[in-house]
């Protein structure tokens, strides 16, 4: 699409060193509870992959006034503003005289969209209805970005040292309008820019714990060069650092992350399961496969939802061969083998019933590692020897190894069982680990 005014005359490009963008979901509908939007989670991950950084995203609705102030916002603070929706020809369509207006513009009809448009609806044997006709309306010094998937073209706009990006809201037309169209300019406009992501995952750590060991690593990385920036999140039983870097120079990024990912894990140690953005079940899982050894599970407190957990990973069978939800004594008895005794005489929250439950499922599922799991989730059921969190966790094999472990977990019914969940599988794949098997 040529065209006199389509293509700006000013093409200033971003005024800062590192690019930043905002996002506008514009459309009433996704200020319903009956739409989402879901347009900013696709653009997020591609302005990323830009090395662009999100400032912050809006939803705004089909008025004048709101979206003028919103898009007015966004250009003030941002070298980059995405909007999606109000691209269509009804009334509450106000993307293109919001642009306008911000920019100061008129808008123009252009003729090669207006044709573009008419064809379409010619192609399908169909009148075009008078409103289309408002889609060709173009803010002067706009880039009509094409679009073959419906009748909303976008548009580039450059706005001093900013841009505007608007697009259709269908996410069938927004996508591929971006990979086409937007990708290209804006590598264009800023230089292609990467941004790189590493995840260092760890178990059986508190979140400040994990800080108190990263600290002293991050300060450093934050000012090197390229700059790494850093963030903890935690959720229970398990803390995850993400680390990042921009720049022009792909290969320069991963040098950097690589290290950094090095240094962190070396200091962490063995709380560290995965570099690479594997869960805890498919670390295991992956143990097991290479050795070629299966596992089994008895479960009291979790009900089942640690094999729900290693079951989820594709291919499982593999290394899965099943399990015992022993919810009552009378099950741990008839199906594991618990010997009544030691029930009556330790209770059914001790070490050694979770021992011989692990074995117990072991032996009967004839795996190479059992694992055994007895508690008091709560609300109910606390004494003051073994309160409400108590938690008896035993692990039997491979081989002749055996752990058991006496944890007290915090929170209400459901953190006591997912920490539960998260410590079974963090002391199996430790059970599991290399030099074990
Ligand atoms: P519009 O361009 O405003 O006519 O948008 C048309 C349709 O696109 C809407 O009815 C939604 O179904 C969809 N849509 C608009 N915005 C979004 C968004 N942010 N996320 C997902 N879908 C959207
Ligand atoms: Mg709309």
């Amino acid at each position: 699409m040529g065209g006199r005014h389509r293509y700006p005359v000013v093409v200033a490009g971003p005024l800062t060193e590192t690019p930043t963008a905002e996002i506008l979901a514009i459309g009433s509908e996704l200020l319903t509870p009956f739409r989402i939007d879901t347009n900013s989670l696709f653009l997020t991950g591609r302005l990323n992959d830009h090395g662009i950084e999100l400032l912050g995203k809006s939803v705004v609705g089909d008025r004048p006034q709101a979206l003028v102030e919103a898009l007015r916002l966004a250009v003030g603070r941002a070298s980059v503003v995405v909007t999606t929706g109000g691209l269509g020809p009804t009334d509450d369509d106000l993307t293109r005289d919001a642009m306008a207006t911000v920019a100061g513009v008129p808008c123009h009809e252009d003729a090669t969209v207006l044709e573009a448009i008419a064809e379409r609806f010619a192609r399908r044997k169909m009148p075009m209805p008078a409103m289309n006709q408002r889609q060709a309306m173009v803010p002067d010094g706009a880039a009509v970005l094409d679009n073959p998937h419906g009748t909303a073209p976008g548009l580039w706009l450059p706005l001093g040292h900013s841009v505007i990006v608007a697009l259709p809201g269908p996410p069938r037309e927004m996508k591929p309008m971006w990979e086409t169209h937007v990708a290209p300019r804006l590598a264009v406009w800023f230089g292609m820019r990467h941004l790189r992501r590493r995840t260092l995952k760890i178990a059986g750590r508190g979140e400040s714990h994990v800080d108190e060991i990263a600290a002293p690593i991050y300060g450093p990385l934050r000012d090197g060069s390229p700059a790494i920036e850093t963030s903890i999140l935690a959720s229970p039983g398990q803390v995850e650092l993400h680390l990042s870097a921009k720049g022009a120079d792909v290969d320069a990024l991963d040098r950097a992350l690589d290290a950094a990912v090095c240094a962190l894990s070396r200091a962490i140690g063995a709380p560290v399961f995965s570099v690479d953005g594997r869960e805890l079940e498919e670390v295991v899982g992956d143990q097991l496969r290479a050795r070629g050894g299966t596992v089994a599970v008895a479960e009291s407190c979790t009900g089942g939802m640690v094999l729900g957990r290693l079951t989820n990973v594709p291919g499982s069978s593999a290394w899965v061969t099943g399990g015992v939800v022993a919810y009552d004594n009378l099950v741990k008895v008839r199906d594991l083998g618990v010997p009544e005794a030691v029930l009556a005489a330790h209770g059914a929250v001790s070490e050694l019933v979770a021992s011989a439950m692990a074995a117990g499922v072991r032996a009967r599922m004839q795996t190479d590692v059992g694992v055994g799991i007895t508690g008091i989730a709560g609300p109910t059921g606390g004494t003051d020897a073994k309160p409400v969190g108590t938690v008896v966790i035993a692990v039997d094999g491979p081989d002749t190894r055996h752990v058991v472990r006496t944890l007290r977990f915090p929170g209400d019914r459901a953190m006591v069982r997912q920490m539960s969940v998260q410590t079974a599988l963090d002391l199996l794949r430790r059970a599991c680990a290399e030099d074990c098997m």
